[in-house]
């Protein structure tokens, strides 16, 4: 069975005519906004979104406000066919994937940005210049669609928590919903940038869901955040993880600092690390 092609626009003009036919239908728009270089995690947000709506449309667009000028940007995966055949196969009901000209045209001069609360430890400290990339892009690509949902991976955990809090600030009156993180056979959370890593680096990166799970015992059995944070640092090191940017135990809703005594179930463990030239995150409940 041949797969009929998924509709693409690049413009916003042509999103808005597409997203406002349906909406005359009284049909309710889904959307995922995405960098492209899909995998099984994008794909089940797009499955997501059909629950939850009639119609899901993703999008695909690297942001290059979103990374520093000494990040990935240039290498960052892109396959457009590839992704566009995935989407649809997923139940994709249209794509946009707009330029860099139509997102930033000449004179853009706007951003938004998370000032305060969620946005502030964790990726806020290491990479100080990337909510306010994502706060901008999400705001602009909601507003251009105006879907009735929004759904973004628990992956990217605190940045599900900042866009929540970004719609919720500007009235955007967009629902926004986490997805579940979608994981490989050895519990790798998988991402587009898995695919940086060498076959060694790869098989060493099983150690960082494997210290998590550990995390979320120690956690349980009522052990102090502190102690649990140095326990994962040293597995991880031990790994052949480099830098380790961070391992924090916090309070799942508002990110605030949890302990000294035992936590709670509200409590979540963040992780970033390096494997090699590969920065990767992870975050599990307890
Ligand atoms: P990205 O293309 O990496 O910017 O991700 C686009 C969306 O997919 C974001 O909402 C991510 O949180 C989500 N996502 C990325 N990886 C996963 C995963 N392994 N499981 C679920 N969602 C994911």
């Amino acid at each position: 069975m041949t797969q009929t092609a998924l509709p693409v626009v690049r413009t916003v003009a042509a999103l808005r005519a597409q997203v406002s036919a349906w909406k005359r239908e009284g049909l309710r728009v889904a959307m995922v906004p995405t960098m492209g270089a899909l995998h099984e995690g994008h794909l089940s947000l797009v499955r997501l979104g059909n629950q939850m709506a009639d119609r899901t449309v993703a999008s695909i667009f690297v942001n290059p406000a979103q990374f520093a000028p000494h990040e990935d940007f240039d290498a960052y995966p892109r396959g457009e066919d590839r992704d566009s055949a995935l989407l649809a196969a997923a139940g994709c009901a249209l794509l946009f994937a707009p330029t860099v000209g139509e997102m930033y045209p000449d004179g853009f001069a706007t951003t938004v940005n998370v000032a305060t609360g969620v946005s502030e430890p964790l990726e806020g400290v290491s990479r100080p210049h990337f909510f306010g990339g994502v706060a901008t892009v999400v705001s602009k690509l909601l507003n251009q669609c105006r879907p009735d949902v929004a759904i973004f991976g628990e992956k990217d955990y605190q940045q599900l928590l900042v866009i929540r809090r970004m719609a919720r600030d500007l009235d955007l009156g967009v629902e926004i919903v986490g997805g579940p993180t979608s994981r490989e056979a050895d519990d790798l959370a998988m991402s587009s940038r898995n695919a940086y890593l060498t076959p060694e680096e790869r098989e060493a990166a099983a150690a960082l869901p494997a210290a998590m799970a550990a995390a979320v015992g120690w956690l349980r059995e009522g052990q102090a955040a502190e102690g649990v944070e140095g326990r994962v640092k040293a597995i991880l090191g031990e790994a052949g993880f480099g830098k380790i940017d961070y391992v924090e135990v916090r309070d799942g809703e508002t990110l605030e600092r949890l302990g000294p005594g035992p936590v709670g179930s509200g409590a979540r463990v963040f992780v970033a690390a390096w494997m090699g030239k590969t920065r990767l995150i992870d975050n599990w409940g307890v």
